[in-house]
């Protein structure tokens, strides 16, 4: 399995900030692990031929639908025509911002296989969550729910992120983010059989440069899905050279 790193640009990035990816792509020529990086859909385009194949470019979000009336929204087919090979789904903030739950994001996965993208799938439980100990039946459930009896390591990615994690410089202990990845590893093999064993599994929540060769260094962590520390690729990089070491 190649591991993958991917970043999240969230709703940051201009067309001033693509050096960065060209700053990534000189200062790690050939990663042992996959790149990715998703900017806001306006820069998918431009991104991908600043990137020319040499690192991945995906989307944030996808309509279920492959075109039709829907303003503002964009679809799979879009995202591949402008040159995503990914696109992250049912991520916490859409899930909170936008009121996404387990069927659409379903769907969205469904979608995104048709137009030939690669689905990362996240799942998370809050901080009230984690605090009255339900982590692993939230998760399994999201997991039940958003990810389609279609999925398979190939068209699947699967990431852990618990929403109280994320952008704030928090992170779960080791023990129980391995705790979360094995869990969601039985819950795949349950229902997919031998394939579980390919799904890449990402964490995703305050992953720096300081965490990631202790996260990365964890059973069933396949990656990382990172938001802030994706934006520069100085701070990228060291996260990409901390997966190609693990
Ligand atoms: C994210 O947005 O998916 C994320 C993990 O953000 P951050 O790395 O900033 O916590």
């Amino acid at each position: 399995m190649r591991k993958l790193a991917a970043g999240n640009w969230k709703m940051n990035g201009l067309t001033a900030q693509l050096p960065e990816v060209t700053a990534l792509i000189a200062a790690h020529p050939s990663p042992s692990c996959d790149v990715l990086l998703c900017p806001p859909s306006t820069l998918v385009a431009a991104m991908a031929s600043t990137a020319a194949g040499r690192i991945a470019v995906g989307g944030q979000d996808c309509h279920p639908k492959a075109s039709g009336a829907h303003t503002g929204d964009i679809s799979a087919a879009m995202l591949k025509d402008a040159g995503a090979s990914y696109v992250i789904l049912g991520h916490s903030e859409r899930r909170a911002d936008h009121g996404e739950g387990d069927a659409l994001v379903r769907a969205k996965a469904e979608a995104a296989w048709v137009a030939g993208l690669i689905a990362i799938i996240c799942v998370g439980e809050t901080e009230a969550e984690r605090d009255a100990g339900k982590t692993l039946a939230v998760i399994g459930t999201q997991l039940a729910g958003s990810v389609p009896d279609g999925a398979s390591s190939a068209n699947t990615v699967i990431a852990y992120e618990p929403v109280w994690a994320i952008g704030t410089g928090r992170t779960p202990t080791l023990p129980e983010i391995a705790e979360v990845h094995a869990d969601i590893r039985a819950r795949l093999t349950a229902r997919f059989g031998a394939d579980a064993a390919g799904f890449r599994l990402l964490y995703g929540g305050s992953v720096r440069q300081s965490n990631a060769a202790e996260i990365f260094a964890l059973p069933n962590v396949d990656g990382a899905l990172v938001g802030g520390a994706s934006l520069k690729a100085s701070d990228f990089g060291a996260i990409v050279a901390a997966l190609s070491a693990a």
